[in-house]
């Protein structure tokens, strides 16, 4: 409905989906561009975009950088667009720590990927073995809307996904989330919360401006695309979603 009001070319659809592959779907339905802002369990690829520039902003050596993902790998979308841009960047090791059974990836097809594409990935349980050897660590909250019994989850795995100031006695890695933390089930400890490895504010502050330029490209797109409804170059195929 919302396409059917809207002006191909002109306008767009930023949508936010609790259903995992909604958004191709969505993207593929549509004559306006569509930005996906996460589709449930999925992938958040804006996300992904603020990340990798954040990550490239402080460690200019990607090829050099090991990354760590911690926490509820299997539905922490974020973590699935922002390895496989990574990969795509360059970045040659990534281990992903899940410190509870439930929370590691239980479809091999991201860890296959990133294999095709060159990386290095390995998988473990226990965030402070390779905290020492980690450049960046990057933190998820634990996903409980989308499991079956949230309230039974809670109980099982509160403080389970929790960088403690011990873990990283040894390691000068950064710090990042995405944001938000859960207030009940915290991801970073308060301790850690000024510490100088902890870039979690800076991350958020790339997040407007990749956001803008995300905007301005769909917004400079779409001059063209209105160009071409007006009759210049009717011919061309209709644009590409985001
Ligand atoms: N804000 C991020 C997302 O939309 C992370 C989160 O919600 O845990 O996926």
């Amino acid at each position: 409905m919302l396409d059917a009001y809207l002006m191909p070319g002109r306008d767009g659809l930023i949508i936010r989906h609790k259903q995992k592959g909604s958004l191709a779907l969505a993207a593929e339905l549509a004559d306006v561009h569509v930005i996906s802002a996460g589709d449930g369990t999925g992938e958040h690829p804006t996300q992904a975009v603020l990340d990798t520039k954040t990550i490239r902003d402080r460690l200019s050596e990607l090829e050099e950088t090991h990354v760590v993902f911690f926490g509820d790998i299997e539905r922490g979308r974020t973590i699935h667009s922002t390895a496989t841009l990574l990969a795509t960047m360059g970045v040659k090791r990534m281990t992903f720590v899940a410190p509870h059974e439930e929370m590691r990836m239980r479809e091999p097809y991201m860890f296959d990927n990133l294999r095709l594409a060159g990386v290095e990935v390995a998988e473990t349980d226990e965030l402070a073995g390779v905290a020492p050897d980690a450049d960046v660590i990057y933190s998820v909250r634990t996903q409980y809307e989308f499991m079956l019994d949230p309230d039974y989850w809670r109980g099982k795995l509160t403080g389970k996904a929790l960088i403690t100031p011990d873990d990283m006695k040894d390691s000068e890695a950064l710090i990042m989330h995405p944001l938000p933390e859960d207030q009940e089930d915290r991801n970073i400890d308060p301790a850690l919360r000024r510490d100088p490895r902890c870039i979690v504010k800076e991350q958020a502050a790339w997040g407007e401006w990749t956001r803008m330029a995300l905007l301005a490209l769909q917004a400079g797109k779409s001059a063209m695309r209105t160009a071409e409804l007006s009759g210049m170059k009717p011919d061309k195929p209709p644009l590409a979603s985001v």
